[in-house]
């Protein structure tokens, strides 16, 4: 336990955890610091609000080490390449995310972690874990990357006996010392390269995550580089790997067999045949992508001990959030589903391969990536494709190079109205039995404030179609 009584720590970035850890640091006697890159009218505002409790805050310079540092407490999104994090190095000062600092507070008797990363179903797979272990009667929540910050989880009122914990490849960056009951990395695909610095850097920063891992490793079978951090992972004496697939599972492995998830994982010690866990049915809704997300939230479930039977029932109570293969509306036959949160390739990739005849809706800001393999790998289901957005002109380029007969209408435009043309234009396209599917592969910002709005602009626009019809 460190004493905080006049200790010297600079908290970097203020924001959602910057904010309170400068508050709960300071409240146990620290002396904080909050150094930020930014000095507008926002800052400016949350700065006062800190200095009025005695917290020294310096607004402009995130980049000058104050004199006397002990110890960083940096906003997850911090760039290790940054000065400030070079001056730390060279002074030996020790830099923590917000996962760490929460990881440090928590208290003797606090609930044990079940971690889950990856790059893409994080969200989807802590709620359908929270679901399960309340569906078997345990005080939980899904804190994290998402809705509760974990330092609010691990110090606030409320008691829990486990935390469903979503984490991101850089806040287990900045987590050095975190050492989960079990965790899970979902799947492993380039994204946020330019952070991490390369492909072996981010998959790293992932695998942190299993060490330590006191009860299971959970890895997806078909992504190798899943099991492969498992292998070089360092984890407690008895833990196992446990892994994941979409087909019948081998030992040690959760599986579909014939419409059904089993598990090997945790019964094979007393009887040969898989346990019964739910149905594919059960899962809302049931592409194969959210299949897997639900074996590993089972995997963790089953391996903190709750019973088969509450994996169906949590399972059946979850419904996944706004924005994630969403249905929205049937018009002539022709289904409309929003997937706006597929913000890069692997995502998009996933949702496009749930359907079999596909008006593909898609574009925006690429983030540097490369559509060549998404496009090659789901050609065959594409009846036609409509473009929006900044960096359209990629996906048309891997469209005319692996899709050429697909029909490309690209609307050459980055206004929000435009998804109201795109939706007229795939309405136009599609014939009955189609699924026309907002799967950007892109984020949102050239077109919308975020993927939320994107999502909703289209189900606006697909209302509009309906009413108009
Ligand atoms: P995250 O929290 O990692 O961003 P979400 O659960 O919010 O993940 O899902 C984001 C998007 O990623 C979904 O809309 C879907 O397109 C896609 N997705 C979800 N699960 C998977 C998966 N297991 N593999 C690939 N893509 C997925």
């Amino acid at each position: 336990v460190t004493d905080w009584q006049g200790k010297n720590v600079t908290v970097a970035g203020l924001g959602v955890s910057g904010i309170p850890a400068a508050k709960v640091l300071h409240a146990r006697g620290a002396h904080v610091t909050v150094v930020n890159d930014g000095d507008d009218a926002r800052a400016r505002a949350q700065a006062a609000e800190l200095e009025a409790l005695g917290i020294t805050v310096r607004l402009g310079d995130g980049a000058t080490l104050p004199e006397g540092t002990e110890l960083i407490v940096t906003a997850p999104g911090w760039k290790p390449d940054k000065p400030l994090f070079t001056a730390a190095r060279e002074a030996g000062v020790p830099v923590w995310g917000d996962v760490e600092l929460a990881w440090r507070l928590r208290g003797p008797d606090a609930a044990p972690w079940l971690a889950v990363t990856g790059t893409n179903g994080k969200t989807t797979t802590v709620q359908m874990l929270a679901s399960i272990l309340k569906a078997a009667g345990l005080r939980t929540a899904a804190v994290g990357n998402i809705g509760v910050s974990l330092l609010d989880a691990v110090l606030g009122e409320e008691q829990y006996d486990v935390l469903a914990v979503e984490l991101s490849s850089y806040q287990l960056h900045w987590a050095p010392s975190l050492r989960a009951h079990s965790a899970a990395v979902l799947n492993l695909a380039p994204d946020h390269l330019d952070w991490h610095g390369s492909m072996e850097a981010y998959a790293a920063d992932k695998g942190r995550i299993y060490e330590g891992n006191r009860v299971a490793c959970v890895y997806n079978v078909a992504d190798k580089a899943t099991e492969d951090l498992v292998r070089a992972a360092d984890v407690e004496e008895g833990c196992r790997a446990v892994g994941f697939t979409l087909g019948t599972p081998g030992p040690s492995q959760l599986g579909v067999v014939e419409g059904i998830l089993v598990d090997r994982a945790f019964v094979e010690n007393r009887q040969k045949n898989a346990q019964e866990l739910a149905e594919v049915a059960d899962v809302n809704p049931p592409a194969p992508h959210n299949v897997a997300n639900a074996l590993a939230a089972a995997a963790l479930a089953r391996a903190y001990g709750v019973p088969a039977k509450a994996v169906r029932d949590g399972l059946r109570a979850f419904t996944p959030d706004a924005h994630r293969i969403a249905h929205v509306a049937d018009l002539d036959g022709v289904a409309y589903v929003d997937d706006s949160k597929a913000t890069n390739t692997h995502a998009a990739e996933a949702s496009l391969a749930a359907y079999e005849s596909i008006v593909w809706i898609a574009g925006g800001l690429a983030k540097g990536a490369v559509f060549e393999e998404l496009v090659a790998k789901s050609a065959e289901r594409l009846r036609a494709v409509v473009l929006i957005g900044a960096d359209r002109g990629l996906i048309r380029e891997a469209l005319a190079r692996h899709a050429p007969e697909v029909p490309v209408v690209d609307l050459d435009r980055t206004d929000t109205g435009a998804m109201l043309a795109a939706v007229q234009e795939a309405r136009r396209l599609a014939q009955p039995g189609d699924t026309v599917l907002l799967a950007p592969a892109c984020a949102s910002m050239d077109m919308f404030v975020n993927y939320n709005q994107r999502g909703d602009v289209f189900a606006e626009a697909v209302r509009e179609l309906g009413a108009g019809a």
